[in-house]
């Protein structure tokens, strides 16, 4: 009830009753977090509302901006228990964040990556603009200085990764570990604890 509250869903007073409002903040929660919907805090759920908390992701920035709708999702999102959709999604608030459009193969690589490091990862943070990135539309990925035209990141086959309390060199040991399997296809430090990665 304290993290959903923190996180602005409505639990109706912290009370530590599992009563019909804290139900349904559950949810609200696990809608918006693209989880299988139950309004019972199993331990994916308990997962995720620690992540959630600890990157920020409120429950106003876990709605995909101006589309109306949060898009159909593939099913395949819900075996990725360290992230939510959202966190993928474009900040330019324009073009509906485009999470639809996200590669099962990255969201896998950064999941695996999150369960490796044992912290969490930040992709695209609660202001949007500093530092991570997930699906980048073509006007915002071109806005983006130094960007390349053909980004990876239009694709949805790109992350950004913010890693924080994770030696930079632990990050690339592994990186450098899932490119030689062929994992992933690129990667690049970005600034100390933030790097790119992308498949194929
Ligand atoms: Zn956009
Ligand atoms: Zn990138």
């Amino acid at each position: 009830q304290c993290l959903l509250t923190y996180l602005g869903y409505d639990p109706g007073g912290i009370d530590g009753l599992d009563g019909q409002k804290t139900r349904q903040a559950i949810r609200d929660f696990q809608t918006a977090e693209n989880l299988g919907v139950d309004g019972v805090a199993g331990e994916q759920t308990a997962i995720r509302l620690k992540d959630a908390v600890w990157q920020d992701r409120f429950a106003k920035d876990n709605i995909v901006p101006s589309s109306g709708q949060p898009p159909d999702l593939p099913d395949w999102w819900s075996k990725y228990k360290w992230f939510a959709p959202s966190e993928f999604r474009c900040p330019c608030g324009k073009c509906g964040g485009g999470i639809e459009k996200m590669h099962e193969g990255i969201v896998a690589e950064a999941n695996a990556l999150r369960e490796y490091l044992g912290v969490p990862i930040v992709i695209v943070p609660p202001d949007g603009h500093s530092g991570g990135s997930g699906y980048r539309c073509q006007s915002y990925n071109d806005s983006l200085a130094g960007s390349v035209k053909n980004s990876r990141h239009v694709q949805g086959k790109a992350v950004d990764i913010i890693t924080r309390g994770v030696p930079d060199e632990k990050v690339e040991a592994r990186l450098a570990q899932r490119k030689a399997a062929g994992k992933i296809r690129y990667w690049y430090r970005i600034s100390p604890g933030a790097h790119h990665m992308d498949i194929e």
